[in-house]
């Protein structure tokens, strides 16, 4: 069994991103919009700041009031879109109730959507155009081709249907020649479906809702999830179990989380380069 170490590809990616940017005379810059004061937000956006400027790119945070209103919200977005020296905007989720989030994120010009969520951007990712896709089901296939995991006529099964992760990860996994089945928490005897996969990515925030008993030997295991239980941070896969079946595995932490913030950056250049 091998463990997808997510936090040394990750790793490997920023220094790669790093030694491109050094040679760039204008730098890509990353603009995160943060509305109201959520502290799970506030960490969130302050890592992405961090990891822009660790790399060399530029990150800046707008802090917004809580009590913003959507006219100032967009406003903001607008100036940002407008401005040349921006190249990625990120709408920190979840913002406050008053607040139109589908509107907002549908303002953000689709060439700076680093976060991939703009209509066009999901309409090109289902058409298989270039665009921004979302960073966690990107840093997956980042994952899945840095430990040389084939998809070409495999049968990958996705747990979870979200415009986040589980709907462009099977979208994604399609393109590259995988038979997909994506179940969701209606779906009927999980166990039949997960047992025939050759790849399962779980993306359903549920702590252990993959067991050992649902997997066949030599599975390849994403695990998407991130659920605290008793203060610990664990994923949706029972890892003791499926370990011993699994060829490749994804450990929580460690796995998809510092892989969705390599990919944000990734995105910020490739924002970059679809502006000029
Ligand atoms: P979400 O929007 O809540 O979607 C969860 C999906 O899982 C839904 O489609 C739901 O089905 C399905 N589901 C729930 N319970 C199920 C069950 N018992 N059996 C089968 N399917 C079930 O969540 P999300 O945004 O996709 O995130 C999923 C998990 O990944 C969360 O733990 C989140 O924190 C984590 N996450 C991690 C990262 C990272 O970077 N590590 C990034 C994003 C998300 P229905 O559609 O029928 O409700």
């Amino acid at each position: 069994m091998e463990i997808i170490d997510g936090k040394k590809t990750a790793e490997s990616i920023r220094k790669e991103l790093k030694e491109k940017i050094q040679t760039m005379t204008i730098k890509p810059h990353l603009v995160v919009i943060l509305v109201g004061d959520d502290p799970a937000s506030k960490i969130y956006v302050n890592m992405k700041e961090r990891d822009a400027e660790e790399i060399g790119m530029q990150g800046t945070v707008i802090r917004m009031a809580g009590d913003t209103t959507q006219e100032k919200l967009e406003e903001t977005i607008t100036n940002l879109n407008n401005d040349p020296e921006v190249h990625g905007i990120l709408l920190q989720l979840p913002i406050p109730d008053q607040l139109n989030e589908e509107r907002a994120l549908d303002l953000i010009s689709p060439e700076k959507d680093v976060d991939g969520l703009h209509d066009i951007n999901v309409g090109r990712l289902h058409n298989n155009k270039e665009g921004l896709r979302p960073c966690t089901p990107s840093g997956i296939i980042e994952l899945l081709d840095r430990y040389h995991v084939e998809t070409e006529g495999k049968y990958a099964v996705v747990i979870g249907r979200s415009k986040l992760v589980g709907k462009p990860i099977a979208r994604m996994l399609e393109q590259r020649q995988a038979t997909v089945t994506v179940c969701h928490s209606r779906t009927q005897d999980l166990a039949t479906i997960t047992k025939q996969a050759d790849i399962i990515v779980v993306a359903a925030g549920r702590a252990n809702l993959l067991t050992g008993d649902m997997v066949s030997e030599g599975v390849v295991v994403i695990d998407v999830g991130t659920n605290k239980v008793d203060g610990k941070l664990v994923g949706d896969v029972n890892f003791d179990e499926v370990s011993q079946k699994a060829s490749k595995i994804t450990p929580v932490p460690g796995g998809v989380g510092p892989m969705t913030r390599a990919m944000l950056l990734v995105n910020t250049l490739k924002a970059m380069k679809l502006q000029q």
